[in-house]
């Protein structure tokens, strides 16, 4: 029985975990879960999965909880780090949005026990240089990094020509900069295969998902960016694949379900029964394309191997800059390509080419860089097309 806890669990990853936990009672017992503020979200699940203690990390929700009594112990941030450095926990599912799910996962590996199952994205582009030694504890959720892992499982990194990630190409493929210039939100929220939270659509019609990505796997499998390619693949079914210098590429293909990967995180390297992911193999392999990335109208990528090229924050400050670009689009302060404006315009930043010599300090930088963003960036942006 492994004892599993599950971060972010209001969330579409965290609510599928919950769904998975929940179908394998005799294989996973539910330590405890977090959730920001999304109350309501975990509420089914408590009854059902019985969990030891239920971290909330927002302290007014916190309070409201305690208020209400959900009937389960409550814990905040602080103590919910505690617990994961401190508990005997065997799996760690760390699907938190945005970059402050990286502490979450640093307090994990701070604990020698636990496997981290990682769904949060930013955990390896704000802090990967920091984490690297445990990598081999890293078992990733993200679909193409699954399938990256699942393709490299027995093979040797040196034996490695390239590592390719798969892309849907988004709502915009095919689209030039002039399409792009008057989106909406609801445009680029429509993505055409995955059901996701609305940072990761956003980031998956800019490509900027798809950076963010490359980034991630550079840290994972210490492959340099260079040898890092993106195909585009709309139909969602080869998730990633390995070149290997003998010129042998090994792909993995599965349904475009995250329950698989999760599944596979969790109970690796067992491979569980699950029947729902079955697929009509001549339906759905018979008709697989490939196209390059347009690198002119989504310039992300670049973005991505510039910032690994600076190293030190210039990772974490371009996802920032992402954060606070996307936010603002969505609340309609700016436009669609303004994103790409705002990425391009965080990397000639001085802050990008500091080297923090902690996350810590790393994070002091990053929040503050966040304003700076905000006030010069937005206004200026805004201020010109008046
Ligand atoms: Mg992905």
């Amino acid at each position: 029985m492994r004892r599993v806890v599950v971060l972010g669990a209001s969330g579409s990853i965290g609510q599928q975990a919950l769904s998975l936990l929940a179908a394998y009672p005799d294989r996973f017992r539910l330590v405890g879960l977090s959730i920001h503020r999304q109350i309501d979200k975990i509420l089914p699940w408590l009854s059902r999965l019985n969990p030891e203690w239920v971290a909330i990390t927002d302290p007014e929700s916190l309070h409201r909880a305690s208020c209400s009594g959900l009937g389960f112990p409550l814990i905040n941030k602080a103590e919910l780090h505690e617990r994961l450095e401190t508990q005997p926990i065997d799996i760690v599912l760390n699907a938190i949005v945005g970059a402050t799910g990286f502490w979450a996962s640093w307090h994990t590996l701070r604990n020698p026990a636990p496997r981290l199952a990682l769904a949060n994205k930013e955990t390896l582009v704000f802090g990967g240089q920091w984490l690297v030694n445990h990598r081999h504890r890293i078992i990733p959720v993200d679909s193409e990094h699954s399938a990256l892992f699942q393709c490299l499982s027995g093979e040797q990194t040196s034996h490695v020509e390239k590592l390719i990630l798969t892309a849907s190409g988004g709502p915009f493929r095919g689209k030039k900069t002039n399409d792009l210039e008057q989106v909406a939100p609801e445009q680029a929220l429509a993505h055409p295969v995955w059901r996701m939270g609305t940072r990761i659509t956003i980031d998956s019609a800019t490509l900027m998902n798809k950076a963010l990505e490359l980034i991630e796997a550079h840290w994972l499998f210490d492959i340099p960016p260079e040898q890092i390619e993106v195909w585009v693949h709309p139909q969602c079914i080869v998730h990633s694949l390995v070149l290997f210098r003998d010129g042998t590429l090994k792909a993995q293909l599965s349904l475009p379900d995250m329950r698989l990967p999760i599944l596979y995180a969790l109970s690796y390297p067992e491979r569980l029964p699950f029947s729902e992911g079955r697929w009509q193999p001549f339906v759905s392999i018979s008709n697989l394309a490939f196209e390059p990335v347009d690198e002119v109208t989504f310039p992300a990528l670049r973005f991505a191997k510039e910032a690994l090229r600076i190293g030190g924050a210039a990772p974490a400050l371009l996802n920032a800059a992402d954060e606070v670009a996307v936010d603002a689009f969505l609340r309609g302060q700016i436009p669609f390509l303004d994103i790409f404006r705002c990425l391009e315009w965080s990397l000639q930043q001085p802050e990008a080419h500091t080297h923090p010599d902690s996350p810590q300090t790393l994070e002091v930088i990053e929040q503050a860089f966040r304003l700076k963003v905000r006030k010069q960036f937005l206004e200026t942006s805004h201020a010109g097309r008046k």
